[in-house]
């Protein structure tokens, strides 16, 4: 007999029917030829899903996008340049194991860090742009995050063009502890200099928008707008509860909820986003008209 039988002789048959493979299941992302909606469960083709922007063609569930998918689908085609792509985190508190994840992270996202930053053009309007990934790290902010962020404010002040920013994430990077932390008000320096300066700055809350970036750059905008259904939150639910003893809404951190109680400008679909940010763009440029349809 040979060795290896011996591990396999007990083991249970092997499964006939098809299993859905589990990155795929955990990341949402369509992968083959079919995919089902996790809210209104209906089954649709995904190339068609894909071509909607990966809003569900049923009921306008958002699939979760990431950085190369915004791009494609919100900038002009070809006009994306990316700067500091090549930043990488080290290990300044010396955290075990958070070099290894962060490899493992680029190998599977094919990114160096959670946000992605350049410059590019909607609809012929030039903005700098920073769009997180929460494939890498859940999208965590450590200091290469917050660094990325602020470079790019930067640019836009330097260049005189707004900044966009779409987040997501799981808050600040727990392996890099109050360095993190202090990315908040890093970028919230930036953005306040920059707007000192005139500087348009539009935020786009994606799912899910928590924790410390939440509580800084997420909500500083001009505008502050999100994506339906996005989740956004500082604190998970059970720590508010426990510290303010009332119970809390259900819905109460939905971007819908947060409409409602105004901390959110507008919640507006991915299918219609170029054509608004386009708009806000133009009356915003220099010289820019706002058509007057008022007596
Ligand atoms: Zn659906």
């Amino acid at each position: 007999m040979a060795l290896k039988d011996l591990f396999t002789k007990n083991q249970p048959k092997k499964k006939k029917y098809a299993t859905i493979p589990a990155e795929t299941a955990k990341n949402d992302v369509p992968e083959g030829i079919m995919t089902k909606c996790p809210s209104c469960k209906k089954i649709m083709y995904t190339k068609e899903l894909v071509k909607n922007a990966k809003v569900c063609l049923h009921c306008g569930f958002h699939f979760q996008m990431n950085a190369a998918e915004r791009i494609d689908s919100f900038l002009d085609e070809g006009s994306f340049v990316e700067i500091n792509e090549n930043m990488v985190s080290e290990n300044p508190l010396n955290f075990p194991d958070y070099l290894e994840k962060l490899e493992k992270d680029r190998q599977k996202s094919k990114l160096n860090e959670a946000v992605v930053t350049g410059m590019g053009t909607v609809n012929g309007h030039k903005i700098v742009v920073a769009i997180m990934d929460a494939s890498f790290r859940m999208g965590s902010m450590g200091s290469v995050v917050g660094e990325k962020i602020t470079l790019a404010i930067e640019k836009a002040d330097d260049l005189s063009i707004p900044f966009v920013i779409f987040t997501a994430s799981g808050g600040a990077r727990m392996q890099e502890g109050a360095l993190s932390l202090m990315q908040m008000a890093k970028t919230s320096v930036a953005l306040k200099k920059f707007s000192n300066n005139g500087g348009l700055i539009i935020s786009i809350m994606t799912h899910p928008t928590t924790g410390g970036v939440s509580a800084s750059f997420a909500s500083l905008g001009d505008y502050n707008f999100a994506e339906p259904g996005a989740l956004i939150a500082f604190a998970g639910r059970r720590v508010i509860e426990q510290s303010i003893r009332e119970e809390l809404p259900e819905d109460f951190q939905t971007a819908e909820f947060l409409l409602k109680h105004g901390q959110l400008d507008a919640i507006i679909s991915r299918i219609d986003l170029v054509e608004n940010l386009t708009n806000i763009l133009e009356i915003h440029q220099p010289g820019g008209e706002l058509e007057w349809q008022g007596n």
